[in-house]
């Protein structure tokens, strides 16, 4: 194709000629006016990890689910003595774990929460108010335990703390805890309990689920490896081709749809620090 013909297309062609090297300068500037859209972006590929990063976890969930008892498990009695961390809020409490690999945590405890709301309530219900805590937790957090209690199951508020979990982009691991009040548990009913939690829990769909005894110990271990393995999944990268390539799948399934301004279309997609 001539030049000529792309203008009567209605492009604006930039003629060069790679053997006289005719208006090269020319494409070259244009290249590099166009990468200074992308400035500071260059090599987010390559992000490196922040090895001293140390995540979030807060423990979440109405008051008397175990959260204490389930910190208590995890870092010991003495937790606030031993390890506080400096910029602790008057709202949760927050302590360092370093598990058997080294890997650092930072734990958000709300559960001294329900004894200050007991006090301030005033119109508010406790239930309320440390729900409006946990809000502030999961703000906080990189990763949210969220513990429910086996008997009681996924009550109301469960459901909105559930919500804001997703709605803020966090990781979650959904915390069954008292597993040991359940009575004859087999593989039937614990499916059964599963599938009501996940109905139940629509908005975690994709949260893994852990099943423990605060009060013996039994697999509280099991809410530090599943929040790691989540905050990893949260925290990956992914590479921009792979992203402008699903992009560019989705698109061509579903064109985006038209508005006043006319049709949007994505040109370049890349994930963000
Ligand atoms: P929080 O308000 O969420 O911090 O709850 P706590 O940790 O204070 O626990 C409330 C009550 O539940 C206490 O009496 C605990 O002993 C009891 N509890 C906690 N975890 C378990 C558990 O795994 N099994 C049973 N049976 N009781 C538990």
């Amino acid at each position: 194709m001539q030049a000529l013909e792309f203008w009567s297309l209605g492009f604006t062609p930039l003629p060069i000629s790679a053997i006289t090297g005719t208006g090269t300068g020319e494409l070259l500037d244009m290249v590099c006016s166009e990468l200074k859209k992308f400035e500071g972006l260059e090599g987010l590929d390559d992000v490196e990890e922040d090895e001293n990063r140390v995540p979030a976890i807060s423990i979440v969930g109405r008051p008397n689910v175990g959260k204490s008892s389930i910190l208590n498990a995890l870092v010991g009695e003495d937790r606030t003595i031993v390890s506080p961390v400096s910029g602790t809020t008057r709202d949760a409490i927050d302590t360092e774990l370093t598990t058997v690999d080294g890997q650092k945590y930072k734990l958000i405890d709300t559960a001294g929460i329900r004894r200050r709301a007991a006090v301030a309530s005033a119109g508010s219900t406790t239930e309320t108010l440390s729900v409006k805590r946990a809000f502030s937790a999961i703000r906080r957090s990189d990763v949210v335990a969220l513990v429910i209690e086996a008997m009681a199951c996924v009550s109301e508020q469960d459901y909105k703390i559930a919500e804001r979990i997703e709605k803020e982009g966090k990781a979650c691991v959904i915390v069954v805890n008292k597993w040991d009040t359940i009575p004859n548990k087999n593989n039937e009913s614990t499916t059964h309990y599963e599938q009501d939690v996940r109905e139940k829990l629509r908005v975690l769909d994709w949260a893994p689920i852990v099943y423990c005894s605060a009060i013996n110990g039994n697999s509280v271990e099991k809410i530090i490896s599943a929040a790691s393995l989540v905050e990893k999944e949260r925290s990956r990268r992914l590479g921009t081709s792979i992203l402008n390539q699903v992009v560019r799948e989705a698109v061509a399934f579903k064109a985006p749809p038209r508005t006043r301004g006319g049709k949007k279309e994505a040109v370049f997609i890349t994930q963000h620090r």
